[in-house]
This record gives structure tokens, sequence and C-alpha cells, in this order.
């Protein structure tokens, strides 16, 4: 591939980046031309395998021929009509989403951060609408540690001060309760409570999976008080845990998902709020929107990815080579890494103190040819693409092996 611009070598490009864009991020240092399944290729021509995936951007990998082949035809079709007018792709493929994840109805949206702000303004107006909360004072319980994206109300019930310090004020109306705990829950909810929004797997914190139960206990509380309960799956939905739904394991329904990421098959940003017809229903024209919302191209993306899970391969691929990944992950506990969490193709791993930190081991692993990223300083998170080989798994895994037993 020949590049567009003169400045070639890694280097160059990386000082580029660095002179030109703003520092919201600390990337590794390797520079990427080039992509295809679970491999991607820096500009110097080094071939890596992506352990990361776009942080589940990539659950079907790079370049799905299918996901290919469904935004190509759409780009030879129509694009963007906005919202103002209807077009061929965007009922077949809410309807298919409500279908695949057992739901009644769909609101389209761009970003993750933009479906949760969704699904909050739908569940302030139900709460004042249905519920019969007085205007104004509704309350959402959300948990510490969580991660739901980046807008400024988002933030505002975030506990990670790095994502806060210096963007208040802030908007009100959120409880934070400790994540994993039932009883905490239970004391939070009041005749106030709007929702409850959770991840039902805290991806950012580290693949935080909560006791057995507690997501059962949240769906009880909320029924108990006629409060929403709003499932994040943005990261933990769409086959990354071996379910379409990381809520499924657990036999839990929630009044609203928010979906993102892998919805986009990687190619363009696509997210959604799904879930009640009687409370997404509460919104009427002209109160809430979005200009890309919904787009041609996104639904045509959208629709393909839906299909892709419709078979249940991907799901099984997580459920098979998440259970190889933890066996082998697991034998290294004691051994340079002190506890591994999560749930089908999708861990955690809490590197033992005094050994490496979390970002020298993620440059350790890059210069053996395998990329992931650290998170809060100890702990490696990792989620490769599941259409990832048993073979290129192996060796991701003898790499990082490797490496965490450096000391
Ligand atoms: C990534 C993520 C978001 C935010 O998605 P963006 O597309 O980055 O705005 C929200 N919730 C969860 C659980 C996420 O993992």
């Amino acid at each position: 591939m020949t590049l567009a611009y003169s400045p070639t070598t890694p280097a160059d490009l990386i000082a580029l980046d660095e002179r030109w864009s703003a520092h919201n991020y600390h990337p590794l240092p390797v520079v990427i031309a080039e992509a295809e399944g679970a491999w991607v290729t820096g500009v110097d021509g080094t071939r890596y395998l992506d352990l990361l995936s776009g942080y589940s951007a990539l659950n079907f990998g790079h370049r799905h021929p299918a996901l290919v082949a469904a935004a190509t035809e759409q780009l030879g079709r129509v694009t963007l009509t906005s919202r103002a007018f209807h077009h061929d792709r965007f009922g077949l493929f809410c309807r298919e989403l409500a279908e695949l994840t057992g739901t009644e109805m769909v609101l389209p949206m761009n970003s993750g951060a933009e479906a949760v702000e969704s699904a909050i303004k739908v569940a302030r107006k139900w709460a004042y609408r249905v519920k019969g909360v007085p205007d104004g004072t509704g309350e959402i319980v959300v948990a510490a540690s969580n991660f739901h994206g980046r807008t400024t109300t988002i933030v505002s019930f975030s506990t990670d001060e790095t994502a806060r310090a210096d963007f208040g004020p802030f908007t009100p109306g959120f409880v934070v309760v400790p994540y994993g705990d039932a009883g905490a829950l239970a004391a939070a909810i009041t005749e106030r409570t709007a929702a409850v929004l959770l991840e039902p797997v805290q991806g950012e914190a580290g693949v935080i999976v909560p006791p057995p139960g507690y997501l059962a206990e949240a769906r009880r509380l909320c029924d108990e008080a006629g409060a929403l309960l709003i499932a994040d799956e943005i990261q933990s939905g769409l086959a990354r845990t071996g379910a379409v739904l990381a809520l499924d394991h657990e036999g839990v329904r929630a009044d609203l998902y928010t979906l993102g990421k892998a919805l986009g098959g990687g190619i363009v940003p696509v997210s959604a709020v799904v879930g009640r017809a009687d409370v997404l229903g509460v919104l009427r024209p002209g109160e809430h929107g979005s200009t890309f919302g919904g787009n041609p191209l996104a639904c045509a993306v959208g629709l393909a990815v839906v299909r892709l899970l419709r078979s249940g391969e991907y799901q099984e691929r997580a459920t098979t080579l998440g259970a190889r990944l933890h066996a082998r992950l697991a034998t290294l506990v004691g051994h340079g890494v002190e506890e591994v969490r999560g749930r089908g193709l999708w861990v955690g791993v809490d590197l033992a103190p005094g050994g490496l930190g979390g970002r020298e081991a993620a440059e350790a692993l890059m210069t053996r040819g395998v990329l992931c990223k650290e998170t809060h300083g100890r702990t490696l998170r990792i989620a490769p693409p599941l259409v990832i080989g048993e073979a290129d798994l192996d060796h991701a895994l003898d790499a990082i092996d490797e490496v965490v037993r450096r000391r």
C-alpha cells in the first residue's frame, strides 16, 4: 500500500500525530497501515496479533468479508438521508436487531456514549410521565468503577478521577453504589429512582464479573421499586461473552440495553438503545435525535452484524476459545500473574505487584508481535477478535506467558 503523504517511517508518523493531535491517548508506538481478521500490519511491514479488538468493536475481526461486502454494496446506493426521510435499510435493521436481542423497539444512535445518553433521557422522561416521579427529581443509580462513555453527563457519575477532574460542573441526579453489592443497591433505590444502570461485566474497570445472583437481584429490586433496569452491553454484548447479551447468562432481562462497538462491525460507528416499546415509546418527534443515527450505511453494516450473530457461530467461538484462554492464563497465576477474571473470550489479567506494570507488559508484548492494552496500571485487558484461530491464540498466549514470567 502506498501512502499519499510523505512521512512513512513509524517514527515520522508518530511525530506527526504528536505535533498535530490533542494528546488524549497514549498509544503504543506502533503505526498500523493494514489489517485482516485477527492480524494488523504496521507501516514497516511488521505483523501483530490484535488482542484488543478495538475494545470489542472488532468482535468479527478486521474487515470481515460479509461486513465489507454489506458496506461496499451500500456505498454504491445511498449513505445518508437524515431521519427527515425514511430509507430502505432502517426498518429492517431495527426489526432484526430487536428480534436478535428479544426486545421490542430500537433507537439507533452512533457512539456508545450517545446510546447511554439516550437511555438516560428516555429513563428520566419515563419516570416523570409514566412512573409519576415529580419533575426534575428523578435519580439513576449507577455502580462505582463504571465506564459508560465520555460526555459531560456520563463523566458526572464516573468514579475515575482522571475521567472527571476539571470537567465540572456536573449533571446531578446520579447515585453511585459499589459494584456487585446487592445490599448497597437495595439501600440506594427509592421512589424517585428512574433506573439502575449497570454493566453486566465491567470492562474498562478490568473485566470485573459481579458475584453470582447480583444481576438477578438488581432485576428483582427494580421490579419491586418500579424502576427500570438498564444494561450497558456496549462492550459485553454481541457475542463477546459467548451470548448475544451478557445478561443472558444470568437469565435476566433488562428494560433497556445499550449496544455499540461491535454493532458497527469495526467499519462505522453504530449504537442503539433497544428495549421495551412502552419505555422507548415515550419519545415524541423532535424530543431527541441525531443527524447520523440510523443512516443507511450504518444500518446496512449493523444488519450484516445482526445476521452474523444469528447463526450462533461467534457466540460458540467465544465460549470455546474463551475456555482455552482462561485455562492457559490460569496456569500463570502465581507466576507473574495475581488474578485472572472474565467471561467468554474476554479477560482481565492482574499482574503481580513488584513485577512488570501493565504498560511495560503491553510494550514487551508488542515487541513479540502481540497488541493489547493495560487498564488501571496493573491489569491487561485481553479481548481477541472472535475470528482468531486456535493456533494464533496459542501463539499470543505463549508471548504472554514469556512476558509475565519475566520479572
Ligand atoms: C466503550 C463503552 C462506552 C462508550 O462507547 P463510545 O463509542 O466510546 O462512546 C460505553 N459503555 C461501555 C460499557 C463501553 O465499553
